[in-house]
C-alpha cells in the first residue's frame, strides 16, 4: 500500500523545503522503505527548460528526458532513486494537458472548471506511475498562500480526504525568526501560516519548524495549541554545518518516528544512519584542501550550478579533502589576463552554458589550462570551448566557432538536426520551438580503449545524461586529433562525439554530457573523484 506525505511550506520561501522533502524520504529509506519524490510546481512554465538560469537556477535532466527543477537533484542525491518524467509537473503542463483534452472533446460538453477537471488532471499526475514504492512524497512549490499554489492544495485536500488518514499525511514546514531585541523565537508567522492553510481545509498532521538555534519546550508546546497539531509532532529543523547532515538531524528530533506513528508503523525498524554518519565525518575532517576555478557565466546565482558544486564535493568526499570553489566569471577574461586569477587554483572547470557573452573567456581558460597544464574539465559547453580552443590556437583554424553564435566558416561544433536513440532517428529543424527540443536525458557513450575515461570509468560502454543543442563536427575530427586532442567516447553510431582528452597532460578532460547529474555523496561520479584526485597531485606542485 502506497502512502502519501504532503510537503508544503510556509511563512518565507527558500526555507529548503526540497532538502527538508529529500532528506525525510532518506531517513524513511534507511528503515527499510521504498520511497518515490516529486515535485508540484505552481507556475506556468510547461517546464523549467526555457527559464534563465538567472531565475530558476539549475534545470534538472533526467534519463527519460526531462527538464526538471532542481529539487529533484536533491532527492536523487539523498535518495540515490533515479527520478522521472512523472516526477515533476508544473502548472503549465497541468492546464495545457486539460484544454487539450477539452480541444479533443474528450469532456463531452462539460463546462471545464478549475474543480474538478483541473483538480482531477493533479491527482491524476500524483497517482500515476507508482508500483510497489511504501511511500511517495509530494512537495509542493512556492508558499501557502501565493494564487498560484491555490488548486494543488485544492488536489491534495481532496486527496487527503478520499484516502483517508492511513493513507495520506500533511507535513508543513515553517520558519521561526528570533528576534534579537526580544531574544525570543517567534512563533506567531507559523501559527498565520497553519491558519492560512487551514482556510483551504487542510490541517497539517506535523510542522517543521526552521530555525536557527534551539526550540525552547515552551515555544514547541505553544506551536502545537495554537495550530492544533501534537507537540512531538512540531519538529525544530535546525540550521546545520553541512546539508549531509539533515537526516541525521532530523531523525535526532524525531522526525521518521512521528512520520512511522501517524501510519501506524511504530514496529518499523530503526534506521541505519551510518552511511550519512560516514559521509559528515569525512567532510568534517578532510586531510587537506584544494581550490579548483568555475569559470562560468552564471556565477551570481550558485544555484545555477548546484549539481555541479555537489558533484565536486562528492570528489572532495572520495578523496578526503576539501574542495575550495571559486567561481569566476569568464568575461573577466576578456579584458584581463587570466593568468592572475588562475595561478593557484589546482583545478580549472568550464561548466555547461549557452550563448556567445563570455564565450571567449572561457576559451581563454582553456587555453591556460592547457599550456600551463592545469587539470581542466570542461563539461558540455566547456567541452565544446575546449574543442574550439584547440581548433583556433593549435589547428591553424584561426575562424573556427560554434554556430549556436550564428552562421560561419569553420562550424567546429554545429547545429545537430538529426541522430539516433535507440533505433529511433530524431529530428530538429532551425527554427523550432525552443522549448524541450535539445538533446535530452540518456544516451550511451562508447570509450576508446586505452584510454583515460575508460580507465576512470572502468567500462568501455557509459550511459550519461545530456541537455544540448549543438555537437562537436565530426568533419573536423582528424584535424583536431593532429593537435594531440584524442577523441575517446562516441555516439555507439560513432557520428556524436560524446568526450575528448588530452594524453599529453596531467588531467584534461571534456565531456558533451553532464555527470555532475547523476553524482551522489554515497556514490561520488568517477570523473569527479578522478578530477579531484588530479586537483590534489596539482596542489603538491603549486
Ligand atoms: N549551448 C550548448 C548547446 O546547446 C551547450 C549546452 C550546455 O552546456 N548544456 O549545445
Amino acid at each position: 500500500m502506497t502512502r502519501f506525505i504532503f510537503i508544503t511550506g510556509g511563512v518565507v520561501s527558500s526555507l529548503g523545503k526540497g532538502l527538508a522533502s529529500a532528506a525525510l524520504a532518506s531517513v524513511l529509506q534507511t528503515r527499510g522503505f521504498k520511497v518515490r519524490l516529486r515535485k508540484l510546481d505552481p507556475y506556468l512554465n510547461v517546464d523549467p527548460g526555457t527559464m534563465s538560469p538567472y531565475q530558476h537556477g539549475e534545470v534538472y535532466v533526467t534519463d527519460d528526458g526531462a527538464e526538471t527543477d532542481l529539487d529533484l537533484g536533491h532527492y536523487e542525491r539523498f535518495t540515490g532513486v533515479a527520478s522521472r518524467r512523472s516526477d515533476n509537473i508544473t502548472t503549465g503542463r497541468i492546464y495545457s494537458n486539460v484544454i487539450a483534452k477539452e480541444r479533443r472533446g474528450d469532456y463531452l460538453g462539460a463546462t471545464v472548471q478549475v474543480i474538478p477537471h483541473v483538480t482531477d488532471a493533479i491527482k491524476e499526475f500524483i497517482k500515476s506511475d507508482i508500483t510497489d514504492e511504501d511511500f511517495v512524497l509530494c512537495e509542493i512549490g512556492g508558499t501557502v498562500g501565493d494564487i498560484e499554489s491555490l488548486p494543488f492544495l485544492e488536489a491534495i485536500r481532496q486527496l487527503g480526504n478520499e484516502l483517508g488518514r492511513e493513507r495520506t499525511m500533511f507535513v508543513h514546514l515553517t520558519l521561526l525568526p528570533y528576534i534579537p531585541s526580544a531574544g525570543e523565537l517567534k512563533t506567531k508567522p507559523t501559527q498565520h501560516s497553519v491558519k492560512e492553510l487551514l482556510s483551504v481545509g487542510i490541517q497539517p498532521d506535523m510542522l517543521m519548524c526552521r530555525s536557527d538555534r534551539e526550540i525552547p519546550q515552551g515555544e514547541r508546546r505553544k506551536i502545537a495549541l495554537f495550530c492544533n497539531v501534537r507537540e512531538e509532532a512540531v519538529i525544530p529543523a535546525l540550521d546545520v554545518d553541512t546539508i549531509y547532515e539533515v537526516p541525521i538531524s532530523y531523525h535526532d528530533q524525531g522526525l521518521d518516528e512521528q512520520v512511522c506513528k501517524h501510519f501506524g508503523l511504530a514496529e518499523a525498524p530503526p534506521p541505519d544512519l551510518d552511511r550519512w554518519r560516514r559521509i559528515v565525518e569525512r567532510i568534517r575532517f578532510p586531510e587537506g584542501e584544494v581550490r579548483i576555478a568555475v569559470v562560468g557565466k552564471y556565477t551570481s546565482l550558485l544555484d545555477s550550478y548546484k549539481s555541479l558544486a555537489e558533484a565536486l564535493h562528492h570528489g572532495g568526499i572520495a578523496n578526503n579533502v576539501r574542495v575550495r570553489l571559486d567561481w569566476i566569471d569568464s568575461q573577466i577574461f576578456e579584458s584581463e589576463d587570466a593568468v592572475h586569477h588562475l595561478e593557484d587554483v589546482h583545478g580549472i572547470l568550464v561548466p555547461g552554458g549557452f550563448g556567445e557573452r563570455g564565450a571567449s573567456g572561457k576559451i581563454e581558460a582553456v587555453r591556460f589550462a592547457r599550456e600551463h597544464k592545469v587539470p581542466y574539465f570542461g563539461i558540455c559547453f566547456g567541452m565544446q570551448m575546449a574543442v574550439i580552443e584547440a581548433a583556433r590556437n593549435q589547428a591553424g583554424l584561426p575562424n573556427a566557432t560554434s554556430s549556436e553564435f550564428g552562421p560561419c566558416e569553420e562550424p567546429v561544433v554545429g547545429l545537430m538536426t538529426e541522430w539516433t536513440r535507440g533505433n529511433q532517428t530524431v529530428r530538429r529543424g532551425n527554427g523550432d520551438d525552443l522549448g524541450g527540443t535539445m538533446r535530452l536525458g540518456a544516451y550511451e557513450c562508447h570509450l576508446r580503449d586505452g584510454s583515460k575515461v575508460a580507465e576512470i570509468y572502468g567500462h568501455k560502454v557509459i550511459s550519461e545524461r545530456h541537455r544540448h543543442r549543438y555537437e562537436v563536427n565530426i568533419d573536423y575530427m582528424e584535424r583536431l586529433e593532429a593537435t594531440g586532442l584524442v577523441f575517446s567516447g562516441m555516439s555507439p553510431d560513432g557520428v556524436l562525439p560524446e568526450i575528448v582528452e588530452r594524453p599529453d597532460h596531467p588531467w584534461f578532460v571534456g565531456v558533451q554530457f553532464h555527470p555532475e547529474l547523476k553524482s551522489k555523496p554515497f556514490d561520488p561520479h568517477p570523473l569527479f573523484t578522478s578530477f579531484i584526485k588530479a586537483a590534489i597531485a596539482q596542489s603538491r606542485l603549486v
